[in-house]
């Protein structure tokens, strides 16, 4: 089976539109979202739309999910993420809303846990941002494998003789006996310095999970931002891939 695996779309239709076109010459099996549909970028109701006709079998919720539907408090966010969680929330429409409310925090099946943020109390959306991070989640992992998203940031951690161990390869051979956290990247919002859309592809069968980058037109994602009156720096940010 031929797992893809993405996250962190944030309206960025410019982003999500090269990704599906790479998705199909993939030979996919199971499409899995790990959260972050809206938030930041100028076009909700384009990836909401495009999401909801791919038909991923597992969708997870983000935390943009979460404080657009008022479930997360607002002080979690920053002051850009604020501005544009509420800038989405009024644009919504209640069937929109209820999609998005369909989300689930958590998935386990098979070899396979998702999860947008963390093991560790997924609904407080915390970030795995080095191996101290990882060691946590990765104790309290219960299958060989777990797929993330949220920092935004491509890469795996897995234990090795009991240490959370980093690796920068784009391309992870999964080992039998180890346990792997592996982040998807974000397809809208690059911010590993490298500014090119995101997603991971997964064979069960190859035993590789592989980090893949797509390039997309982010000129035009940038003036719709601006258009939008959603602050600059989600414009500026999304050339410099930070
Ligand atoms: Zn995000």
């Amino acid at each position: 089976m031929r797992y893809c695996i993405f996250s962190d779309v944030h309206g960025n239709w410019e982003a999500f539109e090269a990704v599906m076109a790479a998705f199909a010459k993939e030979n996919i099996d199971q499409h899995i979202f790990l959260g972050d549909i809206v938030g930041y970028g100028a076009d909700p109701h384009a990836c909401i739309a495009e999401l909801r006709l791919l038909k991923p079998q597992v969708l997870i919720a983000g935390n943009h999910e979460w404080g657009v539907l008022g479930l997360l408090d607002m002080e979690y966010f920053n002051e850009y993420a604020e501005a544009a969680v509420e800038w989405t929330r009024n644009l919504l429409s209640k069937e929109e809303l209820d999609y998005l409310k369909s989300f689930r925090l958590f998935c386990e099946a098979g070899d396979l846990t998702l999860v947008h943020g963390s093991l560790e109390q997924p609904a407080r959306f915390k970030y795995i941002l080095d191996s101290d991070d990882a060691d946590l989640s990765l104790k309290l992992l219960r299958t060989p494998l777990c797929f993330i998203g949220h920092t935004h940031v491509a890469g795996a951690y897995f234990f090795d003789e009991g240490e959370a161990i980093s690796t920068k390869g784009a391309k992870i051979r999964i080992e039998a006996d180890k346990k792997y956290i592996i982040n998807a990247g974000s397809v809208g919002q690059p911010r590993d310095g490298d500014p090119r859309a995101s997603y991971v592809i997964y064979d069960d069968k190859e035993k590789t999970a592989e980090i893949k980058r797509v390039s997309y037109d982010i000129k035009t994602a940038q003036k719709k931002i601006i258009r939008a009156g959603l602050p600059a720096w989600l414009a500026s940010r999304l050339a410099e891939g930070r």
